[in-house]
């Protein structure tokens, strides 16, 4: 018998498509205020993104402030900027009124130079976000170590709104919070259609019909093709992640010394912490543009982890893993309306924080008690005759890694 199997029948004021970290923070605030909510997943709950990403907690976007500003009047990048540091906020209060052990501490991010010419990058944005009254600190390479025991970086920027915690801890006391709540869910179950009739709608499911009067669409990265307007919007791009075997946290702890998230910032970047308990290490990144499997991803990442890290040569990869990441075409999230059914996509690998903020804004707003983001502000297009298989990512990855190799410092 399925967990939270059954029949899916009757009425219920929201239903929620999805069961990841925007499913669940929408279908808590709403069932919070009294009303009824079902979350439907396809797979088993949290299947998706939520209970595999990396855990970094980060109020940054893909898009750096400046390129914001470029993109959209500054007013609007600003607002957008502004959010993302707020969602950090958002989940802290989140992580505490919901008494969810999962690890949380919030330690910081280093971002590390992959080149002289990032560094300067890296030391322009701070102005503008010292500007902004955002707390970073840029770190030269001679100071390096302090942060990261690595020579392959030219120095760095710490930020002080970032944190870590264990994803799928998080994912299930949410879950947790949910039922007290009152949630119901229904988990093995995919939505084959969303119909509107009259004021409400209906979902067609593998296990029965029902009846909502919302609807949110939370599947991020797994949208299928029961929604392609969405899916056509949305690009899912896969990331691999390895966590080697249990080592002395001393020696590990030696390596990265601040014990801060760290993401480097080439194009095809690689990301990294330790474990919350401190004996591994987790190293992720897209190391590859076309799918491959978890054991050709892992002999890539620890070749790549032994560049960062020589001493970890001799580390064995015990768990090695995958997800999908959705990307947009403006490279930022869009939380909004598509013929009344509300949704939040496209978080571009920074989810954790955010997308849990924006199922609660979208809640709020179900509820009518604000929830406005300037991410409803994104542009959120698609391109001609792209429906959701990204045939155009192995293209896409040659020509960043071809741009990283440029870019690479000339000793
Ligand atoms: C490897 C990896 C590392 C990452 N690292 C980080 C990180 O360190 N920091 C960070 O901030 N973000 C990270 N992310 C991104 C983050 O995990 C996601 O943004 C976030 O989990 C998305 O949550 P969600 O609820 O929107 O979607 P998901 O958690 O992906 O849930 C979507 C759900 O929708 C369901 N679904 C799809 N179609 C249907 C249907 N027709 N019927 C019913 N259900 C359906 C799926 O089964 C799935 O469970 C990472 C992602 C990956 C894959």
């Amino acid at each position: 018998m399925p967990e939270d199997g059954g029949s899916v029948h009757g009425s219920y004021d929201v239903a929620v498509i999805g069961s990841g970290y925007t499913g669940l923070s929408a279908a808590h605030r709403l069932t919070s205020s009294g009303m009824s909510v079902l979350v439907i997943d396809a797979q088993d709950l949290g299947f998706g993104a939520s209970t595999r990403n990396g855990g970094m907690v980060s109020g940054t976007l893909k898009l750096s402030h400046k390129e914001l500003c470029d993109a959209y009047d500054r007013d609007t990048a600003n607002a957008l900027f502004q959010e993302a540091q707020d969602s950090v906020l958002f989940l802290e209060q989140s992580i505490s009124e919901k008494r969810i052990e999962c690890d949380y501490q919030r330690m910081g991010m280093y971002f590390a130079a992959y080149a002289p010419k990032h560094y300067e990058a890296l030391a322009r944005e701070a102005e503008e976000l010292a500007d902004l009254g955002v707390e970073t600190r840029m770190v030269p390479r001679a100071e390096q170590h302090g942060e990261l025991a690595s020579d392959i970086y030219y120095g760095g920027r710490t930020a002080v709104m970032a944190g870590g915690l264990h994803p799928a801890k998080y994912h299930a006391g949410l879950v947790a919070a949910c039922r007290a709540a009152g949630v119901e869910f229904r988990s093995r179950c995919r939505v084959r259609r969303t119909e509107r009739q009259g004021a409400a709608y209906v979902l067609s499911t593998d296990r029965g019909s029902v009846r909502a009067g919302q609807v949110i669409i939370a599947t991020n990265a797994y949208t299928d093709p029961a929604m392609p307007w969405f899916r056509r919007r949305v690009i899912p791009i896969g990331s691999y992640i390895i966590a080697t075997e249990q080592m002395d946290p001393a020696r590990l702890r030696a390596l990265i010394p601040a014990v801060r998230m760290i993401q480097d910032t080439k194009r095809n970047l690689f990301y990294y912490r330790l474990s919350p308990d401190g004996t591994r290490m987790i190293f992720g990144g897209r190391t590859s543009f076309r799918p491959i499997s978890t054991d050709e991803s892992a002999a890539r990442l620890h070749a790549a982890m032994s560049t960062v890290f020589p001493s970890l040569v001799e580390a064995r990869v015990e768990y090695s893993w995958t997800g999908n990441v959705a990307f947009t075409f403006q490279k930022l999230p869009h939380v909004g309306q598509y013929e009344g059914i509300h949704f939040a996509l496209g978080c571009c690998g920074q989810g954790v924080a955010l997308m849990s903020y924006f199922g609660d804004q979208i809640g709020r707003r179900i509820l009518g008690q604000g929830g406005d983001t300037a991410f409803a502000r994104t542009r959120f297009t698609t391109m001609p005759g792209y429906s959701g298989h990204p045939w155009f990512l192995p293209a896409v990855g040659e020509f960043y890694r071809l741009l990283d190799w440029l870019e690479r410092p000339k000793t």
